[in-house]
């Protein structure tokens, strides 16, 4: 394999951070090329004086002269603000983005990859969730690889290696339920955020760690398996799988069911997509076998967890309603975060909003942006101050 050239965009974020370990572990065929940070200076100088890429981008313009003064003397450009996301994400000095942004800031420069034809490791789920079917047919155009990171999508990915012409009956969404599995409206009325943050198998960032605990995580997952995999909503299904062992599963229409296992680990989905299709070895700790185990699967309780429910129904009537749904989420997890609103009325803002925003069945790219800075508005303008 060629050493390629990364740029992971969110350095310094949960991904961002495991991406740099695994081109640590491989130098002679990752080279860190370009890494973005939107406010986090320290840890951003810190990464690019070990890895000495050729760019780095701080998406936070006041923290720009911190930044060029910390590294001057290094031969690394350095770049501020949203729109030199976009500008360098266009460039041709790299190959593979690691799309490591959180939330809806990350379609743009994603999209800019796409079209400029690299290679994209997909993280940024919400990317597809707003607007999978553009991002999808932009992909197919220009003969560009998303290779999915999250687990799930990669679990799948990884079973339909060698099944191009077999059709998917079904995929099974596993889910680990999160930190209140079993839990009920009686108990999740008084969560605080630090609980909330808990997640019992993985170590991620806030956002995505809100979004577990409230099941939205697996509603987004579903909406970016449609797009990914090109499925009908009816052939996607989730199951709770407490264990986080079998990542997902993909059933043929044979009834034979291929799953993809492994312990919680980001590193192993990461390095897959980056080296695809090849496999490296590594020294992660394996499952271990020789000790009883058992791999439990059940319902979701989509009663308690009304989230994944507001999501599968986005999902159904499609258009902008995930891209509304997914604005006012962003809202919704980043005020309960603060303390601003309790765990349950996370849903209520959402439905609230989704019901607020006009409908609209097919939305351009700029219809999209348009439903999110409404959504946001909106959503924003419920949270008492
Ligand atoms: P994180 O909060 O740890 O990191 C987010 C990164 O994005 C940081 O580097 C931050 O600087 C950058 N960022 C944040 N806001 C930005 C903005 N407005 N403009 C530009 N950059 C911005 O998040 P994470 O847990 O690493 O998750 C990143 C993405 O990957 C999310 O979409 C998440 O759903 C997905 N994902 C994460 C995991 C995981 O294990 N962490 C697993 C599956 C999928
Ligand atoms: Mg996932």
């Amino acid at each position: 394999m060629q050493q390629k050239r990364i740029a992971i965009f969110g350095s310094t974020g949960s991904i961002g951070k495991q991406t740099l370990e695994v081109i640590s572990a491989h130098p002679e065929l990752f080279v860190a090329e370009i890494l973005t940070a939107h406010s986090n200076d320290a840890l951003l100088i810190e990464q690019a004086l070990l890895f000495v890429p050729n760019i780095v981008v701080i998406g936070d313009i006041a923290k720009y002269a911190v930044v060029k003064k910390a590294l001057e003397g290094k031969p690394i450009k350095v770049f501020a603000g949203e729109e030199a996301l976009e500008q360098v994400a266009a460039m041709d000095c790299y190959d593979f983005m690691m799309a490591g942004i959180v939330g809806f800031a990350g379609l743009k420069p994603t999209l800019t990859a796409i079209e400029s034809g690299k290679t994209v490791g997909l993280a940024n789920k919400e990317t597809l969730v707003v607007a999978g079917d553009i991002v999808m047919r932009i992909a197919q155009e220009k003969g560009v690889h998303i290779i999915p990171v999250d687990s799930e999508h990669s679990a799948i990915y990884q079973c339909l290696v060698g099944e191009q012409n077999n059709p998917i009956e079904k995929i099974i969404l596993t889910a680990s339920g999160g930190p209140f599995l079993g839990k009920k409206p009686n108990f999740l009325v008084n969560v605080k955020r630090d609980h909330a943050l808990q997640h019992p198998n993985w170590s991620m960032g806030a956002k995505i760690s809100i979004d577990s605990a409230t099941l939205m995580n697996k509603g987004l997952e579903m909406i970016e398996a449609k797009w990914l995999f090109g499925l009908e909503p009816s052939q996607i299904k989730v199951v709770v799988h407490a264990q986080s062992i079998i990542h997902s599963m993909v059933q043929f229409e044979d009834g034979s069911i291929k799953a993809q296992m492994g312990l919680p680990d980001m590193k192993l989905p990461i390095q897959y997509a980056m080296a695809y299709p090849q496999r490296l070895a590594n020294k992660f700790p394996r499952y271990n076998f020789d000790k009883p185990n058992l791999l439990s699967f059940d319902e979701p309780d989509l009663k308690t967890f009304r989230n994944l429910q507001v999501a599968i129904d986005a999902m159904n009537k499609g258009g902008n309603t995930p891209c509304v749904m997914n604005a006012a989420n962003e809202i919704a997890v980043y005020a309960f975060l603060k303390n601003r609103i309790g765990f349950l009325e996370m849903t209520d803002l959402i439905e609230r909003t989704i019901d607020k925003i006009a409908f609209i069945s097919q939305p351009s790219l700029d219809d999209y942006f348009e439903s999110d800075g409404e959504a946001r508005s909106f959503a924003a303008s419920l949270i008492q101050l």
